[in-house]
């Protein structure tokens, strides 16, 4: 039988790749003659721009020479992608629209041909990271992403984990409490580990998803551009180049500041008005850079103040720091930290690689390259998750509703957790769960990830039926909900994984679709396969259509009696405002009066939840 590997044929394995889908830089690593080894680009760099340009020609260049074009073609050229993964914000590329995932997936793209040239052509199994604060549908965007670009995506792992798995993998003897502190591009994460006899056990995790290293190079840009408005009454950032210019010289002047305590920055051409160049120049100082970014590195303080409450651990209780992300070659961080921990962080390891190579020796262990007794990871849940249920507040049953936590953040994963429910209404035939992530009390201040209607409940009494909802929520760190008519059975259950499965494919044709056009490059064959395929999608997606359709929950004669009690209620309450509060519930109990007098259905839904969601703004 022909090995695929051409490189390693010591070690049987299955290919499993480790990837590092970063902000600023991406890398791909597997497990080589039993260590993590990265797999270098064509010109041998180990770690990749995640910046995607597409030339005059049409053709996609990912990498160090697609971020050579930043500045000289910026309407042709996406960096920091990761930034907008879970927003939807279409992308404009070269005149085209993409969506963030759609980008992403072209960054992985090129890393699958990395690991092609090593393993030769195929779908290719990988473990890819994602900040441990990425919410749920950044990072089922993330594994779409890998999706698209040809991977067989077996695990989405936390970033710090991944960086602890990369310590405790050449510290296997060792029983210590780590604390890993990642500031890399465009996210903040921090997490407290805990290894023990060759387990390692993530105890919390937070973080901020909108901070890092692009930030701190922006808030130079800001001062070049006032320099330049005070110079000559010019904003250069309102020109796509020169605002590229300056966040390249940013990056440059901040990377600087990291090892000297002063630089020059001149730029004689920034922008051009009236065929005059306009530039600056300036000597910046590290205190000065300090000064523009400490109250963002203070913040981060303040999360490693979080995570040791949530880890219930004292900064005294910490053996090692790791500082891991190319932001934390900044100075002013490991200050920050050895004061707050009176000790110094580690500096054997790599702040850039650790998160890879953590990525490949998880891969390695998925695969069985590496032995499974050897290293144990657990991770947990960086949010609560829960469903939105009748909350009970002064009195009144008030909707969209609370939040009821299923699954508290920092819960072990893999995790199961189920609760009883039951129906509010007598009649009551069906069940609408929203489910959500978040900390809020209320549901609609939180995320939401999800929802589907339990029908075919038995007619009976309120609060006779119960339902069982049940939350998995798997190691991917991507969650299945299921709910069940405990008095019917099985056949009553339905799972919220159908729900996701069908967007994402939705999602994934469309992408593919996309992709495509911008692409252009399928063959004939490939394009006959494609269309048989879209086909078959598409009749499955109608099936399920049909399928969801469902009654609405109220009936009218429910919806105007829910509308009474809800006036007379908030009516009795506009006593314990004042002012401006107090003429906005007026000026809704009576438009809901309205309502009920016109016993329009629409009119009536609306009316009530106006109310309940001013109730909902008062109370928070
Ligand atoms: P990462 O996401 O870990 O690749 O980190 C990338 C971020 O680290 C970018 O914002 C870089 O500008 C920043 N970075 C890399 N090297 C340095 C350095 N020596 N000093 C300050 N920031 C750096």
């Amino acid at each position: 039988m022909k090995n695929v590997n051409k490189t390693n044929d010591k070690e049987k394995f299955r290919p499993v790749v480790g990837i590092d889908l970063g902000t600023t830089n991406s890398a791909v690593a597997y497990i080589r003659y039993g260590k993590p080894e990265i797999i270098s680009s064509p010109n041998g760099k180990e770690l990749i721009p995640s910046v995607v340009h597409v030339d005059t020609s049409g053709k996609i260049v990912v990498g160090k020479d697609a971020a050579s074009a930043l500045v000289a073609m910026p309407s042709r050229t996406i960096a920091a992608v990761k930034r907008k993964m879970g927003s939807s914000e279409s992308i404009d590329i070269a005149g085209k629209k993409l969506l963030p995932h759609e980008i992403s997936s072209l960054i992985l793209k090129e890393l699958k041909g990395y690991v092609d040239r090593v393993f030769g052509e195929g779908e290719k199994e990988a473990v890819i990271t994602v900040p441990a604060y990425f919410t749920d549908e950044q990072r089922r965007e993330t594994k779409l992403a890998g999706e698209l670009a040809g991977f067989i995506v077996e695990r989405i792992i936390n970033e710090p984990t991944a960086a602890a798995l990369a310590f405790g993998f050449e510290h296997i003897d060792e029983n210590s409490h780590i604390l890993v502190y990642d500031l890399g591009g465009g996210t903040f994460d921090v997490s407290v580990v805990e290894m023990m006899d060759g387990i390692l056990e993530v105890k919390a995790s937070t973080g901020n998803n909108y901070l890092g290293g692009e930030d701190f190079d922006w808030k130079l840009v800001d001062l070049f551009a006032e320099k330049m408005i005070a110079k000559h009454r010019v904003d250069p950032r309102e020109d796509l180049r020169g605002r590229a210019l300056l966040k390249e010289e940013a990056e440059k002047a901040k990377i600087l500041l990291s090892t000297e305590e002063s630089v020059r920055v001149s730029l004689p051409i920034v922008t051009v008005r009236e065929n005059q160049p306009l530039g600056f120049e300036i000597v910046l100082h590290r205190k000065d850079f300090v000064q523009l970014i400490d109250e963002m590195l203070l913040e981060t303080i303040d999360s490693v103040r979080n995570v040791l409450k949530e880890a219930k651990l004292r900064s005294a209780d910490l053996d090692e720091i790791l500082l891991v992300g190319g932001s934390t070659r900044i100075p002013r961080v490991a200050e920050l930290i050895s004061d707050f921990f009176q000790k110094e962080p580690r500096v054997d390891i790599h702040p850039e690689e650790a998160v890879v190579l953590g990525a490949a020796i998880q891969a390695g262990l998925k695969s069985g390259v590496l032995s499974k007794d050897g290293l144990i990871v657990t991770d947990v849940t960086p949010y609560s998750m829960g469903i939105a249920v009748l909350k009970e507040w002064q009195g009144l049953a008030i909707h969209p509703g609370g939040f009821h936590v299923i699954i508290p953040k920092n819960t072990t994963i893999p995790t199961t957790r189920s609760e009883m429910f039951c129906t509010s209404r007598a009649g009551q035939s069906a069940v609408s769960i929203e489910i959500f992530q978040g900390e809020s009390e209320w549901a609609k201040k939180n995320h939401i990830l999800g929802d589907f209607l339990l029908e075919g409940i038995p007619p009976n009494h309120a609060g006779a039926e119960e339902i069982e909802v049940v939350f998995r929520y798997n190691i991917n760190g991507i969650l299945e909900v299921t709910a069940k008519c405990v008095s019917t059975g099985e056949q009553m259950s339905v799972t919220v994984q159908d729900a996701l499965v069908r967007n994402s494919q939705e999602l994934y044709l469309e992408s593919v679709n996309r992709l495509q056009e911008f692409l252009k490059k399928a063959t004939s064959s490939d394009e006959e396969e494609w269309e048989g395929f879209q086909i078959m999608m598409q009749e499955m997606l109608q099936e399920e259509e049909e399928d969801d359709e469902y009654e609405d929950e109220l009936t009218h004669d429910e919806l105007r009696e829910e509308a009474i009690t809800l006036s007379e209620r908030t009516k009795a309450m506009v006593g314990n405002y004042r002012g401006n509060e107090r003429r906005q519930i007026k000026q809704m109990v009576s438009k809901l009066n309205k309502a009920i007098l016109k016993d329009d259905f629409e009119e009536l839904q609306t009316a009530i939840d106006k109310v309940t969601d001013k109730l909902i703004d008062l109370e928070m």
